[in-house]
């Protein structure tokens, strides 16, 4: 029997603001970026938070690899200007290492409190690898574990981090959480119209694709993937919770 077509999804009105939390300058733009480019074109804030500065991206700098954080930080701000995202926040953490260290989680809960994103969103921490050929960044699970805790329940909390209160930054609920990549999607955003501003964009981390040549024929492949459930041409596929 054939799977039941899944109904594409349309982020409700009242969501206004939303924040990428990712681990790397280019996470967005290979995994979330035709949904971003949508929701700015409807005329909604999208903030990305990006918890390292990419540093680790090519072994050309090493074993100083300090150079390439400003190259990724601007090409993270290109894509970004592509996209309508105009807030960008580094956090600054080393690229590679990164755990989901208390210290994250209250970073990240900093994060949450100043911008008070209606929805966040980040990778699915629980996905150890995908197929036969990718073994997840450790910097993706440890970022997209911090950033789950630090919607629930910190974020959200008075006594929890009671050192952001004294910094002016009262709680504050994010009402959904989007996440890509994710074991068990159920939600479809259709990217008909963005997928070429995501191809675009990733393009601008020109350390990391180079010319690009193979961005289009990937990124079309993936959405078309994704498309397919919900009878879309393109889309990108999110587990959603809706937090009560
Ligand atoms: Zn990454």
């Amino acid at each position: 029997m054939a799977a039941k077509t899944k109904t594409p999804h349309a982020l409700d009105a009242s969501l206004q603001k939303i924040l990428c939390i990712s681990a790397h300058p280019d996470d967005n733009e290979f995994t979330v970026a035709g949904s971003v480019a949508r929701w700015t074109r409807e005329g909604r804030a999208v903030v990305f938070c990006l918890v390292t500065s990419g540093s680790a991206g090519t072994n050309e700098y090493t074993p100083s690899s300090d150079g390439l954080v400003p190259i990724r930080e601007r090409e993270c701000r290109d894509a970004a200007a592509i996209l309508g995202v105009k807030e960008l926040e580094f956090l600054g953490y080393a690229d590679g290492t990164v755990e989901p260290t208390i210290a994250l989680r209250r970073d990240l809960t900093r994060i949450i409190r100043r911008h008070k994103p209606d929805v966040v969103l980040c990778s699915d921490p629980t996905v150890r690898w995908y197929g036969n050929v990718y073994l997840n960044h450790p910097d993706h699970r440890a970022v997209a574990s911090a950033a789950l805790d630090a919607v629930f329940p910190s974020s959200e909390t008075r006594s929890i981090f009671p050192e952001l209160l004294a910094e002016g930054l009262e709680r504050h609920k994010v009402k959904q959480v989007f996440l890509a990549g994710a074991r068990d999607p159920d939600v479809y955003v259709d990217i008909s119209r963005t997928l070429a501003a995501k191809c675009r964009a990733l393009k601008a981390h020109r350390s990391q694709v180079g010319k690009g040549e193979w961005v289009d024929q990937l990124l079309k492949a993936w959405a078309i993937r994704d498309g397919k459930k919900a009878g879309l041409r393109y889309a990108e596929a999110f587990k959603r919770m809706v937090l009560g």
